[in-house]
């Protein structure tokens, strides 16, 4: 298996596999045909795959803010041969278990690798398949490449399938709060294409959806794929979920997530996956999306008139021409709708007497649909009932009549874009808030984690502390600690007892307890030890300066008893 990092532990079972087929004969399989057993078997005894890194960008800033590790086999006939070629054959016969495991450990070594090269703190997601979810060693597995790489658990994100959470739904939970518990992320792979919904995704404890890339293809040409789309991103956010959408491979694509608030892409438009010193290379020259484009998608604003009269939405038009906004125009309610499912609007002004809906059935179901966009109403007819009813519930926030006034239109049209920006704005801010208040909270929990670490050292110190304090009133050299204005610090029971002390030594002066001649050597020249008599007994009385070895200071005596007596 090639990578950048140094070479991993061999798959577990490798061994054993290599018995199986221990003269390897060529292998002759055709380039079409299903990988069988052995050849799988082999495949992991060998090592014969290899990680690749496609990169997570950030719909905001443009920049690398992730990368997936995705599997393939580099066979020894075949080539690099595609992960969907020989997964579901592996999960078949439970060597995805083994495979996992490897997957896991590179995809860990490799991450905390660039981190240790100062290419940034980037996570990186691992897919996960279902039969290793409801392996028994899953959280052992886990552990262990985290532990192993030293690469912290918020690096890393599990990627599941939807059906995984929708075949037995409480055993998710279960497993998925036991995952999220070693502090790693975890989100949903290929979203919308499996059984769940998104009141049904609130269950588990989830950080992100990744929208199936079959959404996405077509979110520029399909009304329904891109309403599907706008759902999602919608919904996910007000879950507090991520929404990376996948498979993005042209700009017009990528426009319109931008345009929706998508948080992230990822897609051959920005970078295929790539083998590791590939993907370092992207990172070393910090490859982005263009940031104009970026703002450009975001600033745009859009404005969709609706009437069924071609006279009054060519006049629109025209008393429009000069404002920068995007002007899409519909000549009924459906074509209306149309247009919404394809676009992000941001404001309608519709009019209320059309065949087949009215304008206040038609604004009351882009409330439903679009509730961010601002509504008005544009008519010579009055329906006063309904209208009022409409903007009392809040369908329409403006009743404007026929024939208007160019000035008066045009201000409102730009107040409600004012409006609509402001409530965006909110919105986003509710959202930067619910994140930065997440990781607060990350953060509060990694600092009562360190608190709760230095109380302990401190509990530790004190209690060392005590047992060298009991160790030195054992030691049988009288020993005399004095600090630097000459007062007693400390002292043991040998030294007491030396200098006959009544009292405790520790608070007075050296002059108050030990003889003349040795407190004139103390403040003199400490280089030679100094002879003396101390209650009847000779010693030669020796010197060390504290502070050397830790956060202390003054000098330690130490009295040895030379015999000689007085
Ligand atoms: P996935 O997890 O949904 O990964 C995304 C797949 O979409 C990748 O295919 C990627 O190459 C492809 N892709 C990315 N951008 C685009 C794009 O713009 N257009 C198109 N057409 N495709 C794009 P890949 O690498 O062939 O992987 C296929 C699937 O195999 C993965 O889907 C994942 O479910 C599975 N897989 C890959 N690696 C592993 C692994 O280590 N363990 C497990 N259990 N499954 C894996
Ligand atoms: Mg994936
Ligand atoms: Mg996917």
């Amino acid at each position: 298996m090639h990578e950048a990092a140094p070479p991993v532990a061999p798959l577990p079972g490798a061994a054993a596999c290599a018995d199986d087929t221990p003269a390897s004969p060529p292998l002759t399989i055709p380039d079409d045909a299903d990988p069988t057993q052995d050849e799988l078997r082999r495949a992991i005894a060998e090592e014969q795959f290899v990680l690749h890194y496609q990169p997570k960008v950030s719909c905001s800033t443009g920049k690398i803010t992730g990368m997936e590790a995705l599997v393939r086999w580099e066979h020894p006939l075949r080539g690099l041969v595609p992960p969907d070629r020989f997964i579901a054959q592996m999960e078949e016969s439970g060597l995805i278990i083994a495979l996992g495991a490897w997957v896991l450990r590179s995809a860990c070594r490799q991450t905390r690798g660039w981190q240790a090269a100062g290419l940034g703190g980037l996570p990186v997601a691992v897919n996960l398949s279902g039969r290793q979810l409801q392996s028994d060693n899953i959280f052992e597995t886990v552990a262990a490449a985290l532990g192993e790489s030293g690469l912290e658990p918020k690096f890393l994100e599990l990627e599941l399938t939807e059906s995984f959470l929708v075949h037995d739904p409480e055993q998710a939970v279960a497993t998925l709060t036991r995952l999220k518990q070693l502090g790693v992320k975890i989100s949903v792979d290929d979203f919308g294409t499996g059984y769940s919904s998104l009141s049904y995704i609130k269950r588990f404890p989830l950080d992100a959806l990744k929208v199936d890339r079959a959404f996405v293809r077509d979110i520029t040409a399909d009304p329904s794929d891109a309403s599907i789309t706008r759902a999602i991103i919608n919904l996910a956010h007000n879950l507090k979920l991520t929404v990376v959408a996948e498979g993005v491979e042209t700009e017009a694509q990528l426009g319109l997530l931008i345009a929706n608030d998508c948080d992230m892409i990822q897609g051959y438009y920005f970078s295929r996956p790539v083998a590791a010193p590939a993907f370092e290379a992207m990172l070393r020259e910090g490859k982005s999306l263009a940031s104009d484009f970026i703002s450009s998608q975001r600033a745009e604003r859009t404005l969709l008139l609706v009437d069924d009269e071609e006279y009054i939405l060519s006049a629109l038009k025209r008393i429009l021409r000069r404002s920068n906004y995007r002007v899409l125009t519909a000549d009924s309610a459906l074509q209306g709708l149309r247009l919404l499912a394809e676009n992000r609007v941001d404001v309608v002004v519709s009019d209320q007497r059309m065949p087949g809906m009215t304008g206040v059935e038609f604004l009351r179901r882009v409330k439903e649909i679009h509730p961010d966009s601002v509504r008005m109403m544009l008519s010579g007819y009055t329906d006063l009932k309904s209208v009022t009813d409409a903007i009392n519930e809040g369908a329409i926030y403006k009743f404007l009549t026929k024939p208007w006034d160019d000035e008066h239109l045009l201000a409102n049209i730009e107040e409600a874009f004012r409006r609509k920006e402001i409530v965006s704005e909110n919105r986003r801010l509710m959202r930067d808030l619910a994140q930065t208040n997440a990781r607060l909270g990350q953060v509060n929990d990694e600092l009562r984690g360190l608190l709760d670490d230095g109380a302990l050292q401190v509990k530790r110190d004190e209690a060392t502390l005590r047992v060298v304090q009991e160790m030195l009133q054992h030691v049988p050299v009288p020993l005399i600690g004095i600090d630097s204005e000459g007062m007693i610090a400390a002292s043991n029971l040998a030294a007491e007892s030396a200098c006959g002390a009544a009292a405790p030594m520790i608070g007075r002066f050296i002059g108050e307890c030990l003889p003349a001649d040795l407190v004139g050597w103390f403040h003199g020249d400490r280089a030679q030890a100094c002879d003396c008599v101390i209650a009847g007994t000779a010693y030669q009385v020796s010197s060390r300066a504290m502070g050397r070895r830790s956060a202390s200071g003054g000098v330690l005596l130490m009295l040895d008893q030379t015999g000689v007596p007085a």
